[in-house]
């Protein structure tokens, strides 16, 4: 379909999953492709500073705490003298990040799609200025992701290192004796265990009442009893207002959330993980008219069209959650819907995890959303009972089902595990082919797995466990 009054069929602004995955799509369905991105590799926030370096100093601390703390002795790895050598976990986790950004270079290339390094400032809806140099496309895609939240009073220097963001907060060239982390959601849970298994005493700050908004309750408290067991200081319902650096050591000032006296808190490093915003400053968006929601994000319909004809939007400069795998979802409905074919994202059915240990992992509605939508019937297994989990010493957690009480349809499934980010899959793929508790529970699962405990908590819903 070139249409030669353009440049491209397609121009995607931003490399990021959901970006990168809209234009390979898009060249892959025969559309002349070229994708925009300002960083010096591909990959945007998620293979560069985001998913995949995080989830190398995740896989190395867990081998260190496992040497450091008895758990490989236990099963006769014996060890003296265990050492953490950071420089070499850093360095693995930079090789990993290097053969991924590199490997959607290599797919670029491989489908032809061009990768036009500069920053992309709309002229008009047709047209970008990519760094001073005008490229015109049919349909332009917005992906240009998102960028730490920013919090008054506590400036964050990645260089100097003690009030660091995420990716800051991932380039760590010394183990802190005392981080702070602001923000008891992902990030900070997830960088925070990475510090307390290399030896850093870690205080979570956050302004709720409990971890992990947006996550089913049971599961939030579950996950705060883990952290603490963990040593984790968890201070709940408080603040920061304010911090000071001076030579080392940054004071924080914090206050209860609803107000009250305030008290300082001293720590060595400061990781400020409060949220994310959506990236469209400088973008240009005042040439095209096209306004930004009371979030700061991009609205679209269902097929991931902007008001502007022609401009679509994906990931997360768009609503919902800020999440890899639903930006690269979007990535490739939005290619399939411009090339004129139906491209459809199942926003009910997008899992989240969180990779601690154990991973905590949920797919469609909380306990608390499912019953205020009707009548539900809930079942629930421990990972205590489940004979592999409890073989390989890793009884934290549970599953939890929540069935429709009239349908018995799935409605939600909650996991805290070990394993929850890879047994999670399976009740997503129940859920999008809409699965009763009843299919989950009468399909056969391997023993010994992880898994069976997803089974016996769908047998659970109607009063059947087996091994409880
Ligand atoms: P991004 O990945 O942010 O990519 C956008 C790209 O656009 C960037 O590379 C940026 O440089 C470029 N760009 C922006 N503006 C312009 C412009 N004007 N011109 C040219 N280029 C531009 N999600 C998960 O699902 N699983 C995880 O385990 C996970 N871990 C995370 C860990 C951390 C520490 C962080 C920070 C995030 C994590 N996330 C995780 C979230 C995930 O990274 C994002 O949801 C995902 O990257 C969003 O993809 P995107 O394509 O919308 O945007
Ligand atoms: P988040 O929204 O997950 O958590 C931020 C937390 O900070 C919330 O609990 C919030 O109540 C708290 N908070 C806000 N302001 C505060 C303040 N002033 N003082 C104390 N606490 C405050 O955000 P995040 O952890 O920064 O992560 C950003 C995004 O990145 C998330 O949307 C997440 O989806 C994505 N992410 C995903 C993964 C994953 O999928 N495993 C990993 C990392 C990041």
């Amino acid at each position: 379909m070139a249409d030669q009054t353009y440049d491209y069929d397609v121009l995607v602004i931003g490399a990021g999953p959901g970006g990168y995955v809209a234009a390979i799509r898009a060249a892959q369905l025969g559309l002349k492709t070229a994708c925009a991105e300002s960083r010096a590799t591909l990959g945007g926030t998620c293979l560069n500073v985001g998913c995949i370096p995080s989830k190398a100093l995740l896989h190395g601390s867990e081998f260190f705490e496992e040497a450091h703390d008895g758990t490989l002795a236990k099963f006769g790895v014996k060890m003296s003298g265990v050492e953490l050598d950071l420089p070499a976990l850093q360095a693995e986790k930079d090789k990993a990040v290097k053969e991924l950004t590199g490997g959607i270079a290599f797919l670029f290339k491989k489908n032809k799609v061009d990768w036009l390094n500069g920053r992309a400032t709309f002229v008009d809806a047709r047209t970008v200025s990519i760094d001073g140099k005008a490229v015109t496309a049919k349909n332009i895609v917005i992906a240009t992701g998102s960028s730490v939240t920013p919090l008054p009073g506590v400036e964050v220097d990645n260089v100097q290192g003690l009030i660091v963001d995420s990716t800051g907060g991932l380039a760590l060239d010394r183990v802190p004796k005392h981080m702070v982390v602001i923000g008891g959601g992902v990030i900070g849970l997830e960088l925070g265990s990475v510090w307390r298994r290399l030896g850093a005493k870690v205080t979570v700050v956050e302004f709720l009442d409990q971890l992990l908004p947006g996550m089913d309750g049971e599961v939030r408290k579950e996950s705060a009893k883990l952290f603490k067991k963990q040593g984790m200081e968890l201070r709940l319902s408080t603040k920061v207002t304010g911090a000071t650096v001076k030579g080392k050591t940054v004071t924080l000032t914090l206050e209860p959330s609803s107000g009250g006296a305030s008290e300082s808190l001293e720590a060595d490093c400061v990781l400020v993980s409060i949220g994310r915003r959506p990236n469209t400053e400088g973008l240009g968006l005042e040439a095209l008219g096209l306004e930004l929601n009371k979030r700061g994000q991009i609205e679209t319909d269902d097929d991931f069209r902007t008001k502007i004809d022609g401009v679509w939007a994906i990931g997360d400069v768009i609503p919902g959650p800020m999440l890899a795998h639903k930006a690269e979802d979007e990535g490739i409905a939005v290619a399939e819907n411009i090339a004129g074919q139906t491209g459809i994202v199942n926003h009910a059915v997008i899992p989240s995890v969180v990779y601690t240990m154990p991973e905590i992992a949920g797919v469609g509605l909380t306990e608390e959303d499912a019953k205020a939508n009707g009548p539900i019937k809930v079942g629930k297994f421990p990972m205590t009972a489940n004979s592999r989990a409890k073989t390989n010493r890793e009884p934290d957690g549970f599953v939890k089902v929540i069935a429709d009480a009239q349908t018995d349809r799935v409605v939600g499934v909650w996991i805290v595990a070990s394993l929850a980010g890879t047994m999670i899959a399976e009740a997503a793929l129940a859920m999008e082919f809409g699965a009763t508790s009843e299919d989950i529970a009468y399909t056969c699962h391997a023993h010994p797995t992880h898994a069976e405990a997803l089974k016996e908590a769908a047998m659970a819903v109607t009063g059947k466990p087996i091994h409880i």
